[in-house]
C-alpha cells in the first residue's frame, strides 16, 4: 500500500507520538501546540541545524543541511537537520557530483539522550524515507547530536527499530483517519509535557466513561 501525499504525516510527531499518543493527537489533530520554552529552544537548535537547504563539501563527506524527505510506503515526510553523504563504492551517484556516495542522516536535539526510543524512532523513520527516495539500499546506522553533550551518539538501525517505526505510523495513521484524540492515564510525564495546561483540565473534566455512566444514571429521575 501507498500513501497520497494529502494523507501524509509529520516524521517529526513520532517523537511525540512516542512519549504521549494524547499528546501528539493534541499537538497533530488538534494542532494546538503550546510554544513554551522547551519547544522554543528545541526549535532555535534546529534552525541553526536548517536554516534553508544548503550543501557542503569536508574531504569525502557531502553535508546536506534541511534535505526535505518523504516515504510513500510509510506516508510520512519531514526535513533532515542533516544528510552526510560519505564517498564510498557502496554509494549511489549524486547529480553534479564525481564518484558514489552512502546517506546517514543525523538529528539534532536539545538536552541529553533520552531513556525512551522517541529521538531513535524518528531518526530511523528519517533513514527509511532516504532508502525509498535515494534507492540507496539499508542504512545501517544512523546519529543523534545532543546540544547537552554536544556529542553524536551512533543509532543502529535494526529490525526491531524499523518495526516499531512502522507499527507506530500504521496506528497513527489510523487515528488521524478516525480524528480521534485518545484519551490515557495522565504519568509523571505529564509534569514534562508542554500542553499539560490544555490536556490535562480537559481529560480530569471528561472523567471516566465508567464515571460518566455512573453520573448520569444518578442524574435519571
Ligand atoms: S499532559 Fe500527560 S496525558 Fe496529556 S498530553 Fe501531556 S503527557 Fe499526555
Amino acid at each position: 500500500m501507498e500513501y497520497d501525499e494529502e494523507d501524509f504525516l509529520s516524521i517529526a510527531g513520532l517523537q511525540h507520538f512516542a512519549f504521549c499518543r494524547r499528546q501528539w493527537a493534541l499537538a497533530y489533530l488538534e494542532m494546538q501546540w503550546n510554544e513554551n520554552l522547551r519547544t522554543a529552544e528545541g526549535h532555535i537548535l534546529h534552525e541553526n541545524a536548517h536554516d534553508a537547504f544548503s550543501a557542503e563539501k569536508r574531504g569525502d563527506l557531502l553535508i546536506s543541511r534541511g534535505m526535505a524527505v518523504f516515504s510513500r510506503k510509510l506516508g510520512v515526510n519531514g526535513v533532515c537537520d542533516v544528510v552526510e553523504f560519505k564517498a564510498s563504492p557502496a554509494g549511489i551517484p549524486i547529480f553534479g557530483r564525481d564518484g558514489t556516495w552512502l546517506p546517514v542522516p543525523v538529528e539534532y536535539k536539545r538536552g541529553s539522550p533520552k531513556e525512551t526510543d522517541a529521538d531513535r524512532l524518528q531518526l530511523c523513520c528519517q533513514a527509511m524515507c532516504l532508502e525509498e527516495m535515494l534507492l540507496c539500499g539499508r542504512i545501517a546506522k544512523a546519529y543523534l547530536y545532543y546540544g547537552e553533550t554536544a556529542r553524536r551518539t551512533a543509532v543502529p538501525l535494526d529490525d526491531p527499530l524499523r518495526e516499531k517505526v512502522t507499527g507506530m505510523l500504521a496506528e497513527m495513521h489510523e487515528l488521524y483517519r478516525r480524528n480521534y484524540t485518545p484519551r490515557v492515564k495522565p504519568t509523571k510525564s505529564c509534569n514534562a509535557c508542554s500542553l499539560k495546561g490544555l490536556c490535562l483540565p480537559r481529560l480530569y473534566r471528561a472523567g471516566s466513561a465508567a464515571e460518566y455512566t455512573k453520573k448520569r444514571l444518578g442524574e435519571l429521575p
